[in-house]
């Protein structure tokens, strides 16, 4: 069977084309998923945010909570609340937000294999046909797109969902622009602690080339993130050993932990803001990090994939009876990156002591001119 017809082929298979899959295959729709074998997850010490649990939850999918929270008392494995978050920026007085007077409540800190792994098996995804492959090619002819994979197969396909992630497989295959912030690179490694310290939130600091993000992530290991501009992350990501800089020129992180024990690996990854001009056009949509990917400081990644991913299905769903829903998606994510600009620029906005920081000076650039207009 080399060449296969469905409704909807949905490229990559990470929670937006997890939730994009099932919501299609729930309204009857026949789906095909393909992921790229050469994809590997370092993702660890994300925060799944209160308002993606909420979200979860309003789609029949809170079996996934209560297993990520129930298997670490059984299995060890680690998914602690998150009871909000510790923040030290502008200043070096902590600001506390505390998951208790918000109303979208705690978020848990996942790893993201097995959250991946769980949201697979409750969508009841797997029984969708799956093509671990790459895709080579994509041509439209009558409405119906060709798609090319690299193991020989073939699909035609009504509609294409680009839920590859940042880097937008099908976008790019497509020729459609997207919109580059400012570059940010995130480097992440564990660490131990020498001060034991009991602490459910996220710890936040902003640092005078970038900032630091600290989570725990097992009894005794914890995550710290330093996102920064290329060039710094060049030389840390190269020899670690410049990291005890940046920890002796923080105020925050000594403090509360003492000497940090970290582990050898860095992981490095590409976290400027990119979003879509257009979310979508004839017979394609995108959702997830393809149609915005966020900076890391936002927090609602993980929320973002899961809700563009449900209303991506939906437009699909309602397109043949009523067009308009199509003007509806292209509006409502408008819309949401808008929001999500205007709010990422007042935030770095909020520091002012490093003003002749190469990294403060161009988070802090007016980008009027680069904004989604109104
Ligand atoms: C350092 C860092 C920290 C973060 N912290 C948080 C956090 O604390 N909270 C939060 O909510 N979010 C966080 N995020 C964001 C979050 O990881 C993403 O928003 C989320 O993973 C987006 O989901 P997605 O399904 O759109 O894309 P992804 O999870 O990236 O999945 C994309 C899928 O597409 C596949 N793929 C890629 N290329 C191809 C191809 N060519 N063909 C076929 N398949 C392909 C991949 O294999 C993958 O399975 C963080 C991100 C980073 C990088």
């Amino acid at each position: 069977m080399d060449n296969l017809t469905v409704d909807v082929c949905i490229a990559g298979r990470g929670p937006a084309g997890i939730i994009a899959a099932r919501q299609l295959a729930l309204a009857g729709l026949s789906v095909i998923i393909i992921d790229s074998p050469n994809h590997k997850i370092h993702k660890f010490g994300e925060t799944l945010p209160g308002s993606a649990i909420r979200l979860l939850t309003k789609l029949g999918l809170q079996l996934i909570i209560e297993r990520l929270q129930t298997e670490q008392h059984t299995h060890g494995n680690y998914s602690p609340r998150v009871g909000g978050n510790m923040s030290f920026w502008g200043s070096e007085s902590p600001i506390i937000s505390d998951a208790l007077h918000d109303p979208y409540g705690f978020g848990l800190r996942i790893d993201r294999q097995r959250f991946d792994m769980l949201l697979a098996q409750y969508a009841h995804v797997e029984g969708t046909v799956q093509f671990s492959t790459n895709i080579l090619d994509l041509k439209k002819d009558r409405n119906i797109w060709n798609i090319q994979l690299e193991c020989g197969k073939s699909i035609a396909a009504k509609w294409i969902v680009d839920a590859t992630g940042r880097s937008a497989k099908i976008i790019h295959l497509l020729g459609i622009q997207r919109h580059r912030g400012v570059p940010l690179v995130a480097l992440y490694r564990t660490f131990k602690p020498a001060k034991s310290i009991s602490l459910s939130k996220t710890i936040i600091s902003s640092h005078k080339n970038g900032w630091l993000y600290a989570g725990k992530i097992s009894e005794h290991k914890w995550v710290l993130g330093y996102h920064t501009i290329p060039k710094t992350a060049a030389v840390l990501h190269n020899s670690p050993i410049h990291w005890d800089e940046i920890i002796k020129t923080n105020t925050v992180i000594p403090t509360l932990f003492g000497e940090l024990e970290f582990e050898k690996n860095v992981f490095c990854h590409d976290v400027r803001s990119i979003w879509l001009k257009q979310s979508l056009g004839d017979g394609w949509i995108a959702c997830g990090d393809a149609l915005l990917a966020f900076d890391p400081i936002a927090g609602q990644g993980l929320f973002n994939a899961i809700y563009t991913a449900m209303k991506a299905a939906e437009t699909i769903v309602q397109y043949d009876q009523n067009q308009d829903v199509h003007q509806h998606y292209l509006t409502e994510t408008h819309q949401i990156i808008k929001i999500y600009e205007n709010r990422r620029y007042s935030l770095y906005k909020q520091e002012q002591r490093w003003l002749n920081s190469p990294f403060w000076k161009a988070h802090q650039m007016n980008t009027d001119s680069n904004r989604p207009n109104n």
